[in-house]
Protein backbone atom coordinates (compact mmCIF):
# COMPACT_ATOMS: atom_id res chain seq x y z
CA UNK A 1 0.00 0.00 0.00
CA UNK A 2 1.60 3.54 -1.48
CA UNK A 3 0.62 6.27 0.79
CA UNK A 4 -1.20 9.16 -1.38
CA UNK A 5 0.99 11.28 -3.44
CA UNK A 6 0.15 13.35 -5.59
CA UNK A 7 1.53 14.67 -9.30
CA UNK A 8 -0.25 18.32 -8.37
CA UNK A 9 -1.52 20.42 -6.27
CA UNK A 10 -4.17 23.53 -6.54
CA UNK A 11 -5.20 25.91 -3.59
CA UNK A 12 -7.39 28.23 -3.49
CA UNK A 13 -6.10 31.27 -2.61
CA UNK A 14 -8.41 31.75 0.47
CA UNK A 15 -7.49 28.62 1.68
CA UNK A 16 -3.67 29.93 2.35
CA UNK A 17 -4.84 32.19 4.93
CA UNK A 18 -5.80 29.47 7.03
CA UNK A 19 -2.63 27.87 8.55
CA UNK A 20 -3.35 23.95 7.05
CA UNK A 21 -2.93 25.34 4.03
CA UNK A 22 0.23 26.98 4.48
CA UNK A 23 1.28 24.15 5.95
CA UNK A 24 0.50 22.04 2.80
CA UNK A 25 1.71 24.65 0.60
CA UNK A 26 5.41 24.12 3.01
CA UNK A 27 5.26 20.12 2.56
CA UNK A 28 4.59 20.06 -1.18
CA UNK A 29 7.14 23.27 -2.43
CA UNK A 30 10.08 21.45 -2.07
CA UNK A 31 9.08 18.39 -4.20
CA UNK A 32 8.37 17.37 -7.54
CA UNK A 33 5.12 18.81 -7.98
CA UNK A 34 2.79 20.82 -9.94
CA UNK A 35 1.76 23.60 -7.35
CA UNK A 36 -1.24 26.39 -8.85
CA UNK A 37 -3.66 28.87 -7.27
CA UNK A 38 -7.35 28.55 -8.34
CA UNK A 39 -10.07 30.45 -7.78
CA UNK A 40 -12.34 27.94 -6.25
CA UNK A 41 -11.78 24.18 -5.15
CA UNK A 42 -15.35 23.63 -6.83
CA UNK A 43 -14.55 24.82 -10.16
CA UNK A 44 -11.29 23.18 -11.47
CA UNK A 45 -9.51 23.22 -14.88
CA UNK A 46 -6.01 21.85 -15.72
CA UNK A 47 -6.31 18.48 -14.89
CA UNK A 48 -5.18 16.86 -18.31
CA UNK A 49 -7.22 13.89 -19.86
CA UNK A 50 -9.51 13.99 -22.68
CA UNK A 51 -10.82 10.55 -22.57
CA UNK A 52 -12.78 9.41 -19.33
CA UNK A 53 -10.15 6.63 -18.04
CA UNK A 54 -7.46 9.17 -18.16
CA UNK A 55 -8.96 11.92 -16.84
CA UNK A 56 -10.16 9.69 -14.29
CA UNK A 57 -6.48 8.99 -13.74
CA UNK A 58 -5.34 12.11 -13.72
CA UNK A 59 -8.10 13.62 -11.53
CA UNK A 60 -7.41 11.04 -8.49
CA UNK A 61 -3.92 12.35 -9.19
CA UNK A 62 -5.06 15.38 -7.90
CA UNK A 63 -5.27 17.59 -4.75
CA UNK A 64 -7.52 20.89 -4.21
CA UNK A 65 -6.92 22.12 -1.16
CA UNK A 66 -9.71 24.38 -0.31
CA UNK A 67 -12.34 26.35 2.25
CA UNK A 68 -15.49 24.26 3.21
CA UNK A 69 -18.07 26.85 2.85
CA UNK A 70 -21.33 25.19 3.19
CA UNK A 71 -21.84 24.46 6.92
CA UNK A 72 -24.98 23.08 6.80
CA UNK A 73 -24.88 19.24 7.37
CA UNK A 74 -27.10 16.55 6.10
CA UNK A 75 -28.43 13.77 7.40
CA UNK A 76 -26.96 10.28 7.07
CA UNK A 77 -29.29 7.45 8.14
CA UNK A 78 -28.84 4.40 9.14
CA UNK A 79 -25.08 4.92 9.64
CA UNK A 80 -25.35 8.51 11.84
CA UNK A 81 -27.56 11.54 12.76
CA UNK A 82 -25.41 13.96 10.40
CA UNK A 83 -22.59 13.76 8.36
CA UNK A 84 -19.99 16.37 7.71
CA UNK A 85 -16.59 16.54 5.44
CA UNK A 86 -12.84 16.77 6.16
CA UNK A 87 -12.36 16.10 2.78
CA UNK A 88 -14.02 14.87 -0.41
CA UNK A 89 -13.14 12.20 -2.87
CA UNK A 90 -10.45 9.90 -2.45
CA UNK A 91 -7.31 8.48 -4.07
CA UNK A 92 -8.44 4.91 -3.99
CA UNK A 93 -9.82 3.61 -7.31
CA UNK A 94 -12.36 1.24 -6.18
CA UNK A 95 -14.43 0.13 -9.52
CA UNK A 96 -18.11 -0.01 -7.53
CA UNK A 97 -17.07 2.64 -5.60
CA UNK A 98 -20.74 4.67 -4.65
CA UNK A 99 -18.62 8.08 -5.39
CA UNK A 100 -18.42 6.95 -9.32
CA UNK A 101 -21.41 9.68 -10.33
CA UNK A 102 -21.60 11.70 -7.54
CA UNK A 103 -18.09 13.82 -7.80
CA UNK A 104 -18.19 14.40 -11.98
CA UNK A 105 -16.07 13.50 -14.90
CA UNK A 106 -12.86 14.24 -12.75
CA UNK A 107 -12.83 13.19 -9.16
CA UNK A 108 -10.02 15.16 -7.63
CA UNK A 109 -9.56 14.98 -4.45
CA UNK A 110 -10.36 18.05 -1.96
CA UNK A 111 -9.39 18.78 1.80
CA UNK A 112 -10.33 21.67 3.50
CA UNK A 113 -8.11 23.86 5.84
CA UNK A 114 -11.19 25.33 7.96
CA UNK A 115 -11.40 22.30 10.32
CA UNK A 116 -12.60 24.70 13.12
CA UNK A 117 -15.17 26.06 11.82
CA UNK A 118 -16.45 23.27 10.42
CA UNK A 119 -15.74 21.64 14.40
CA UNK A 120 -17.51 24.96 15.83
CA UNK A 121 -20.92 23.89 13.50
CA UNK A 122 -20.50 20.43 14.60
CA UNK A 123 -20.38 22.00 18.27
CA UNK A 124 -23.15 24.41 17.61
CA UNK A 125 -25.08 21.28 16.19
CA UNK A 126 -24.56 19.08 19.33
CA UNK A 127 -25.71 21.39 21.51
CA UNK A 128 -28.52 22.43 19.76
CA UNK A 129 -29.77 18.69 20.41
CA UNK A 130 -28.70 18.26 23.79
CA UNK A 131 -29.71 16.07 25.83
CA UNK A 132 -30.10 13.84 22.86
CA UNK A 133 -26.53 12.48 21.88
CA UNK A 134 -25.64 13.38 18.10
CA UNK A 135 -23.77 11.14 15.78
CA UNK A 136 -21.87 12.80 12.96
CA UNK A 137 -19.97 10.10 9.86
CA UNK A 138 -16.73 11.55 8.99
CA UNK A 139 -16.62 9.25 5.88
CA UNK A 140 -19.77 10.17 3.58
CA UNK A 141 -18.10 11.54 0.65
CA UNK A 142 -13.89 10.41 1.41
CA UNK A 143 -11.75 8.19 3.25
CA UNK A 144 -10.38 10.37 5.34
CA UNK A 145 -7.60 8.31 6.31
CA UNK A 146 -5.92 8.49 3.13
CA UNK A 147 -5.37 12.01 3.59
CA UNK A 148 -4.33 12.13 7.04
CA UNK A 149 -0.91 12.06 6.35
CA UNK A 150 -1.59 15.38 4.94
CA UNK A 151 -4.11 17.61 7.02
CA UNK A 152 -3.90 15.66 10.04
CA UNK A 153 -7.72 16.92 10.38
CA UNK A 154 -9.45 13.59 11.61
CA UNK A 155 -6.62 13.72 14.48
CA UNK A 156 -8.22 16.80 15.37
CA UNK A 157 -11.86 15.75 14.86
CA UNK A 158 -10.90 12.78 17.48
CA UNK A 159 -9.55 14.81 20.00
CA UNK A 160 -12.56 17.44 19.59
CA UNK A 161 -15.46 14.51 19.96
CA UNK A 162 -13.18 13.47 22.97
CA UNK A 163 -14.23 16.96 24.65
CA UNK A 164 -17.80 16.22 23.16
CA UNK A 165 -20.24 13.96 26.15
CA UNK A 166 -22.88 14.15 24.00
CA UNK A 167 -21.36 13.85 20.39
CA UNK A 168 -20.24 10.98 18.67
CA UNK A 169 -17.63 10.26 15.52
CA UNK A 170 -17.86 7.56 12.87
CA UNK A 171 -15.28 6.89 10.60
CA UNK A 172 -15.27 4.02 7.83
CA UNK A 173 -11.63 3.49 6.23
CA UNK A 174 -10.18 1.11 3.29
CA UNK A 175 -6.60 2.24 4.80
CA UNK A 176 -4.73 1.28 7.02
CA UNK A 177 -2.73 4.52 8.29
CA UNK A 178 -3.98 4.42 11.94
CA UNK A 179 -0.28 5.10 13.35
CA UNK A 180 -1.10 8.73 14.32
CA UNK A 181 -4.45 8.19 15.52
CA UNK A 182 -3.90 5.08 18.59
CA UNK A 183 -2.55 7.87 20.62
CA UNK A 184 -4.95 10.50 20.73
CA UNK A 185 -7.59 10.82 23.99
CA UNK A 186 -10.53 9.63 22.36
CA UNK A 187 -12.58 9.06 25.05
CA UNK A 188 -14.35 6.05 22.96
CA UNK A 189 -16.12 8.81 21.17
CA UNK A 190 -14.94 7.38 17.93
CA UNK A 191 -15.91 4.48 16.52
CA UNK A 192 -13.69 3.18 13.64
CA UNK A 193 -15.34 0.57 10.93
CA UNK A 194 -13.04 -1.15 8.61
CA UNK A 195 -14.37 -1.59 5.18
CA UNK A 196 -12.99 -5.44 4.33
CA UNK A 197 -14.65 -7.26 1.34
CA UNK A 198 -13.26 -10.87 0.70
CA UNK A 199 -8.98 -11.63 -0.47
CA UNK A 200 -10.52 -11.57 -4.23
CA UNK A 201 -12.90 -8.97 -4.57
CA UNK A 202 -10.24 -6.63 -2.88
CA UNK A 203 -7.21 -7.76 -5.54
CA UNK A 204 -9.75 -7.45 -8.13
CA UNK A 205 -11.78 -4.05 -7.55
CA UNK A 206 -10.12 -2.27 -4.62
CA UNK A 207 -6.92 -0.24 -6.67
CA UNK A 208 -4.80 1.66 -4.30
CA UNK A 209 -6.62 1.01 -0.97
CA UNK A 210 -4.97 -0.93 1.67
CA UNK A 211 -4.85 -4.83 1.23
CA UNK A 212 -6.82 -7.55 3.76
CA UNK A 213 -4.22 -7.94 6.22
CA UNK A 214 -3.06 -4.43 6.33
CA UNK A 215 -6.42 -3.31 7.07
CA UNK A 216 -6.83 -6.30 9.52
CA UNK A 217 -3.75 -5.30 11.59
CA UNK A 218 -4.97 -1.95 11.81
CA UNK A 219 -8.10 -3.28 13.27
CA UNK A 220 -6.03 -5.34 15.53
CA UNK A 221 -4.00 -1.57 16.60
CA UNK A 222 -7.28 0.40 16.63
CA UNK A 223 -8.91 -2.12 19.12
CA UNK A 224 -6.06 -2.46 21.38
CA UNK A 225 -5.70 1.57 21.56
CA UNK A 226 -9.54 1.57 22.75
CA UNK A 227 -11.40 2.69 19.62
CA UNK A 228 -14.58 0.82 19.71
CA UNK A 229 -14.35 -0.92 16.31
CA UNK A 230 -16.65 -2.34 13.76
CA UNK A 231 -16.34 -3.86 10.09
CA UNK A 232 -18.30 -2.76 7.26
CA UNK A 233 -18.64 -5.84 5.05
CA UNK A 234 -19.44 -3.84 1.97
CA UNK A 235 -20.74 -3.80 -0.95
CA UNK A 236 -21.03 -8.08 -0.91
CA UNK A 237 -20.92 -10.14 -3.78
CA UNK A 238 -22.57 -13.08 -5.00
CA UNK A 239 -19.50 -14.47 -7.05
CA UNK A 240 -18.86 -17.80 -7.97
CA UNK A 241 -17.37 -19.60 -4.71
CA UNK A 242 -18.21 -16.58 -2.78
CA UNK A 243 -19.65 -18.24 -0.08
CA UNK A 244 -15.94 -19.75 1.17
CA UNK A 245 -14.80 -16.17 0.23
CA UNK A 246 -16.47 -14.63 2.81
CA UNK A 247 -16.39 -17.71 5.40
CA UNK A 248 -12.47 -17.02 5.03
CA UNK A 249 -12.86 -13.14 5.52
CA UNK A 250 -14.06 -14.04 8.59
CA UNK A 251 -11.98 -17.30 9.42
CA UNK A 252 -8.97 -15.01 9.13
CA UNK A 253 -10.92 -11.90 10.77
CA UNK A 254 -11.08 -13.95 14.32
CA UNK A 255 -7.31 -14.99 14.03
CA UNK A 256 -6.36 -12.00 14.18
CA UNK A 257 -8.59 -9.67 16.00
CA UNK A 258 -7.22 -10.40 19.57
CA UNK A 259 -8.72 -9.42 21.93
CA UNK A 260 -12.26 -9.53 20.13
CA UNK A 261 -13.41 -5.72 20.94
CA UNK A 262 -16.47 -5.74 23.47
CA UNK A 263 -18.93 -3.46 21.08
CA UNK A 264 -18.20 -5.17 18.18
CA UNK A 265 -20.39 -4.53 15.34
CA UNK A 266 -21.24 -5.23 11.25
CA UNK A 267 -22.62 -3.45 9.00
CA UNK A 268 -23.43 -5.61 5.89
CA UNK A 269 -24.68 -3.81 2.07
CA UNK A 270 -25.25 -5.86 -0.89
CA UNK A 271 -24.21 -4.50 -3.79
CA UNK A 272 -26.70 -2.41 -6.30
CA UNK A 273 -25.97 -0.16 -8.71
CA UNK A 274 -27.70 2.53 -11.15
CA UNK A 275 -27.61 2.44 -14.89
CA UNK A 276 -25.86 5.84 -14.65
CA UNK A 277 -23.36 4.25 -12.17
CA UNK A 278 -23.01 1.29 -14.53
CA UNK A 279 -22.04 3.65 -17.87
CA UNK A 280 -19.37 5.32 -15.54
CA UNK A 281 -17.72 2.42 -14.45
CA UNK A 282 -17.91 0.62 -18.02
CA UNK A 283 -16.35 4.42 -19.18
CA UNK A 284 -13.27 4.24 -16.51
CA UNK A 285 -12.84 0.25 -16.25
CA UNK A 286 -13.82 -0.89 -19.83
CA UNK A 287 -12.38 -4.30 -18.83
CA UNK A 288 -14.32 -4.61 -15.30
CA UNK A 289 -15.32 -7.71 -14.07
CA UNK A 290 -17.78 -6.39 -11.73
CA UNK A 291 -21.16 -8.42 -12.20
CA UNK A 292 -23.14 -5.27 -13.62
CA UNK A 293 -26.11 -7.07 -15.58
CA UNK A 294 -29.13 -5.70 -14.84
CA UNK A 295 -31.14 -8.40 -16.31
CA UNK A 296 -30.44 -10.66 -13.20
CA UNK A 297 -31.28 -7.91 -10.72
CA UNK A 298 -33.95 -6.57 -8.96
CA UNK A 299 -35.47 -2.79 -9.67
CA UNK A 300 -36.32 -1.23 -6.60
CA UNK A 301 -37.19 2.49 -6.68
CA UNK A 302 -34.27 4.98 -4.62
CA UNK A 303 -34.52 8.43 -3.16
CA UNK A 304 -35.53 10.66 -5.85
CA UNK A 305 -37.17 7.90 -7.84
CA UNK A 306 -34.00 6.63 -9.24
CA UNK A 307 -33.89 2.79 -10.38
CA UNK A 308 -31.04 0.45 -8.43
CA UNK A 309 -30.81 -2.55 -9.39
CA UNK A 310 -30.54 -5.03 -6.29
CA UNK A 311 -29.63 -9.00 -5.92
CA UNK A 312 -33.00 -10.70 -6.73
CA UNK A 313 -34.72 -12.36 -3.89
CA UNK A 314 -32.61 -15.95 -3.87
CA UNK A 315 -28.71 -14.38 -4.01
CA UNK A 316 -30.47 -11.53 -1.56
CA UNK A 317 -31.55 -14.04 0.96
CA UNK A 318 -28.33 -16.42 0.41
CA UNK A 319 -25.83 -13.40 1.09
CA UNK A 320 -28.18 -12.67 3.94
CA UNK A 321 -28.14 -16.29 5.31
CA UNK A 322 -24.77 -16.88 5.18
CA UNK A 323 -23.46 -13.65 6.50
CA UNK A 324 -25.66 -13.74 9.69
CA UNK A 325 -23.88 -17.68 9.62
CA UNK A 326 -20.31 -16.56 9.64
CA UNK A 327 -20.71 -13.73 12.48
CA UNK A 328 -22.67 -16.24 15.02
CA UNK A 329 -20.46 -18.75 14.56
CA UNK A 330 -17.11 -16.31 14.32
CA UNK A 331 -18.33 -13.46 16.71
CA UNK A 332 -21.40 -14.25 18.61
CA UNK A 333 -20.86 -11.26 20.68
CA UNK A 334 -21.05 -9.17 17.88
CA UNK A 335 -24.09 -7.00 16.34
CA UNK A 336 -25.24 -6.83 13.12
CA UNK A 337 -26.33 -2.85 12.78
CA UNK A 338 -28.05 -3.66 9.93
CA UNK A 339 -27.88 -5.28 6.72
CA UNK A 340 -29.37 -3.72 3.37
FE1 LIG B 1 -14.53 4.99 -3.02
FE2 LIG B 1 -13.95 4.21 -0.52
FE3 LIG B 1 -12.73 3.07 -2.63
FE4 LIG B 1 -12.16 5.59 -1.96
S1 LIG B 1 -11.75 3.76 -0.73
S2 LIG B 1 -12.53 4.80 -4.04
S3 LIG B 1 -14.17 6.32 -1.25
S4 LIG B 1 -14.94 2.96 -2.13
Amino acid sequence: MKIFQPKRVFFEEEALKYPLGEKILNHFQSQDVEIRTIGSHNRVTGIPGDKPQQSYREAKQTLVVGVKRSLKFDTCKPSADFEFSLSTGCPGGCEYCYLQTHLGRKPYIRVYVNVDEILEKVEDTINARLPETTTFEAASTSDPLAVEHLTGSLAKAITFFGTQPAGKLRVVTKFAFVEPLLHLDHKRRTKFRLSLNTEEIIRRFEHNTSSFEERIMAAGKLSKAGYPLGFIIAPLFAYPGYQEGYDHLFSKLAENLHPIPPDLSFELITHRFTQRAKNVILERFPGTGLDLDETKRRRKYGQYGLVKYFYNETDYSALKELLFNLIRTYFPQASIEYFT
